[in-house]
């Protein structure tokens, strides 16, 4: 390819809606062009790395024994009202788009495929002689994000790699499950990034085990906490840990505490002389559901931690009923929603975990109880400092049982860094930031007891499919990589995924030695099997060599002054390293090196 008809612009400076070197990287590098908020246009150079990293994750997939598909992204939500998801996922918070057809069916464009293949599986897999089987496909998604940015990181249209797996028992799955990690992780040690994989939370997807690999870099929008041991790795929103102990709080008694205006546990705790563990925080939010009235939470935590709001959301979908539907939404209660319900107002700031069902009676829209949930950090307290329930007013040597009864403890608190290990006290928690570039899910039997893909088992019983569900985020991936590989003159792709692997510029076109040895070259390369490209353009040398290094091409040869003599410079983009050489010598010296770079099984 030449650079004259690449359609190439470069910008000298970064775009005002970049703010992570990745997204300001591909779209200065003329990689990108934002259309709407999280909707790109891929141009012809991000094409070809979406492309790379694609064939990448195929030859991985076929290598599993997982067969290619499409599937469609128009969606009749009959199949999401029949696996419940529906609601969850098109009201509220929900990130789905939908539409209605000219007949008026309702219609979603695909987030996700569990749906469509559980269907497909319920119509042609009927024997245990069939399984297990794989199905891959790579395609776009659409998600209604809320908060769409970083360029790729987050689009509301992106590319994903999505696998489903069905099998006549959990073993098979969990044979399949672990091809799959295997498969990932010679994916993105393919691409040349470094991964991490960590425990995770199944999310709306649902099912039991799962794990995210994760891409590390400071932009990344995941905290991981590992272990020290290199042991223990998971996403925040699923680590467990150890708190820091308590200090016990020496009191034989309950006792009223003026406290005025101190509102927060630091106000509280600086003003008495309190330590947070001493504590109980209590927070009062909204359960909002598909159906029926939302349910007002009271929570229960030690006023040291923090609430895990992933932890939070599953505790209360495991004690929903089946009748309310999908969880939307769980929200802290504002003094006006409060006041809107037609409630007597609530001591905010002052409450305590025995706050009686009684503050609900006559709520309008609400459940007229709480579902009353604490966290072990606060149920562990013999005697502690709460709220009274009255303004102004706090309880100190307060005691569950004597105060009221101790409410379900729940992990719902968030592992912090330095946090002791569960696995092993004598390790703690470090934190860094990831980019999550893939999933996998032990899906269990959830979608195919929902939609009825069951099989005949050898012994002849009929029994519902296990599944698993394995993404990947091609076009996140291809930014997570320029995100690892980057300086301050550009971006410096891995040769496996680069868009172009040579680049050969001439150092001033006008010069017919110079423009003849260079397209000499260029054809030599691209007779090899090369990905290369003639910068044939008019511009100076200087403003070539500022594209190539922006643009990343992983091996630059210039075609200067010792053109006559037949010499070239060959120049290493990730380490800068020149070195000047036969023309004639070019192949030999380059060829293997790309070979070796360019990774493939
Ligand atoms: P996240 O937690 O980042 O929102 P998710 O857990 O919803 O992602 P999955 O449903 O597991 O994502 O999707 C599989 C993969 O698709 C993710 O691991 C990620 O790499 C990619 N992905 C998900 N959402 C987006 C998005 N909005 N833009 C780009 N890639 C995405
Ligand atoms: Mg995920």
């Amino acid at each position: 390819m030449r650079v004259s008809r690449l359609m190439l612009v470069t910008l000298r400076d970064d775009p005002a809606e970049a703010e992570i070197p990745s997204h300001k990287l591909l779209l200065r590098a003329g990689y990108m062009r934002r259309v709407a908020s999280g909707i790109y246009a891929y141009l012809p150079l991000l094409w070809r790395v979406l492309q790379k990293v694609s064939l990448i994750v195929r030859q991985e997939m076929d290598r599993t024994g997982a067969l290619e598909t499409l599937l469609p992204q128009l969606q009749p939500a009959e199949l999401w009202e029949r696996s419940g998801r529906w609601a969850g996922y098109t009201a509220g918070e929900g990130i789905m788009f939908h539409l209605q057809d000219r007949q008026g069916r309702e219609l979603g464009l695909g987030p996700t495929h569990e749906e469509v293949i559980t269907a497909l599986a319920a119509d042609l897999l009927r024997s245990y002689r069939q399984l297990p089987v794989s199905l891959y496909q790579i395609q776009t998604k659409f998600r209604d994000e809320i908060r769409p940015r970083f360029g790729l990181m987050r689009g509301r249209e992106f590319i994903m790699k999505d696998a489903y797996s069905f099998h006549a028992d959990e073993a098979s799955l969990k044979e399949t499950y672990g091809a799959m990690d295997q498969a990932y992780r010679r994916i993105f040690a393919r691409c040349g990034l470094r991964a991490v994989a960590v425990e995770a939370d199944s999310g709306a997807i649902g099912g039991s085990a799962s794990q995210e690999f994760m891409v590390t870099a400071d932009a990344g929008e995941d905290l991981v906490l590992a272990s020290g041991d290199g042991t223990y790795a998971a996403n925040q929103e699923r680590a467990v840990s150890i708190p820091p102990s308590a200090i016990a709080l020496e009191a034989q008694g309950c006792e009223p505490l003026a406290t005025p205006g101190q509102t927060s546990i630091d106000d509280l705790c600086s003003s008495h002389g309190f330590d947070p563990t001493q504590t109980v925080k209590v927070l009062v939010l909204l359960a909002r559901f598909a159906e029926g009235p939302a349910q007002p939470l009271l929570i229960s935590l030690r006023g040291d931690q923090q609430l895990n709001d992933v932890k939070l959301a599953n505790a209360v979908t495991a004690r929903a009923q089946p009748a309310w539907g999908a969880l939307l939404e769980i929200a802290p209660i504002s003094v006006d929603q409060w006041a809107s319900q037609g409630l007597d107002p609530l001591p905010f700031g002052s409450l305590g975990p025995h706050l009686s069902d009684a503050a609900l009676q006559g709520a309008s829209q609400w459940r007229s109880q709480f579902l009353r949930l604490a966290d072990p950090t606060a149920t562990a307290l013999k005697r502690f400092v709460c709220g009274a329930n009255q303004v102004d007013t706090h309880l100190v040597g307060a005691a569950w049982d004597e105060l009221v009864a101790c409410p379900e403890a729940v992990d719902l608190r968030s592992a912090q860094p330095g946090d002791s290990c569960c696995h092993d006290p004598s390790q703690t928690l470090e934190a860094s930031r990831g980019i999550e570039v893939g999933h996998i899910f032990q899906l269990g039997r959830k979608y195919s007891e929902a939609l009825g893909a069951r099989f005949t088992t050898e012994s002849g019983t009929e029994e519902a499919l296990w599944m698993g569900c394995y993404g990947i985020g091609v076009s996140r991936l291809a930014q997570a990589a320029v995100e690892q590989h980057h300086d301050a003159h550009g971006i410096c792709w891995p040769v496996s995924i680069a868009p172009f692997e040579v680049i050969v510029v001439p150092a001033n076109i006008a010069e017919p030695t110079q423009a003849e040895l260079a397209e000499e070259l260029y054809g030599q390369l691209q007779e090899a099997g090369v990905d290369a490209l003639l910068d044939d353009r008019t511009e100076r040398a200087g403003v070539k060599f500022k594209d190539a290094d922006l643009v990343g091409i992983p091996w630059r040869v210039v075609v200067g002054r010792g053109a006559g003599e037949g010499l070239v410079e060959l120049v290493e983009r990730a380490t800068g390293e020149k070195r000047d050489l036969a023309a004639t010598n070019l192949l030999t010296a380059l060829l293997p090196v790309l070979q070796q770079q360019r990774g493939g099984i």
